[in-house]
């Protein structure tokens, strides 16, 4: 692969300062410096360095985010911001896309990568990959609840959800009636299924967040809006 064309990809420099930064004597292939930056280079084997920095070329990128609210779960939209908007210019030059989406006010886990096959796998509503969210809800949330969710209940359009597994973390008296907290285990990805599971209960979702996805969870140290690669364990597990 050109040295150029490695440099652009990992949005270290343009087509135009990789030639610069060659020609400055800025660039190292195991060592030697090389002043064309036309260079084919094997990225798995040689080692290149740009300014004394070893360059690590990978195809794909895997990335948590704790989605903050406000921002959509697209790659691009003409009046809102999207969650690309929040990586810095390194990682958008891998071109990477949120696996599935999460509503603009929702919160959370969302995994943005480049690899389609990933995404593909766990999207595809074959494999029931879990999904757990946190919510805060308008009204009691009782047993009775936790067992029509477990035998699905019926959206506003007919569809009957698969076993859901709800948990009721906490019920109180709030100022406008009562409130609970919860958490719910959903296997499949309907558009926006947790608000329309509780409405046809006669809830009201009031505060979302998705906390964890097959075998990865929301790293609690990630403040809203803030992102980091998945760690190789993440990755196994994920894979
Ligand atoms: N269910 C919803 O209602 N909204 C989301 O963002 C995710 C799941």
């Amino acid at each position: 692969m050109r040295i150029d064309k490695i440099l652009t990809h990992l949005g270290i420099a343009t087509r135009s300062e990789a030639k610069r930064l060659a020609r400055a004597g800025l660039i190292r292939v195991n060592g030697e410096i090389v002043k064309d930056s036309g260079r084919k280079v094997d990225p798995e084997r040689d080692r290149l360095e740009v300014n004394g920095e070893p360059v690590h070329y990978r195809s794909y990128i895997y990335l948590m985010l704790n989605k903050p609210p406000g921002v959509i779960s697209a790659t691009e939209d003409l009046r809102e911001r999207t969650v690309l908007d929040l990586l810095s210019k390194e990682y958008r030059a891998f071109s990477p896309f949120p696996v599935g989406r999460l509503d603009k006010d929702t919160e959370g886990l969302l995994l943005l990568t480049n690899d389609g096959q990933l995404a593909h796998r766990l999207l595809s509503p074959k494999r029931h990959v879990p999904k757990v969210y946190y919510a805060e809800i308008e009204g009691f949330v009782g047993e009775q609840d936790v067992v029509r969710f477990k035998h699905g209940v019926e959206l506003d359009d007919g569809y009957v959800t698969l076993p859901a597994e709800l948990k009721i973390l906490e019920t109180f008296e709030g100022p406008k009636g009562p409130c609970s907290k919860i958490e719910l285990t959903i296997v499949e990805g309907k558009f926006h299924q947790v608000k329309r599971m509780f409405r046809a209960v006669g809830k009201k979702v009031t505060y979302l967040k998705r906390i964890a996805m097959g075998n990865l969870r929301l790293d609690p140290t990630l403040a809203l809006g803030q992102y980091r690669e998945l760690t190789d364990l993440e990755m196994r597990e994920l894979m």
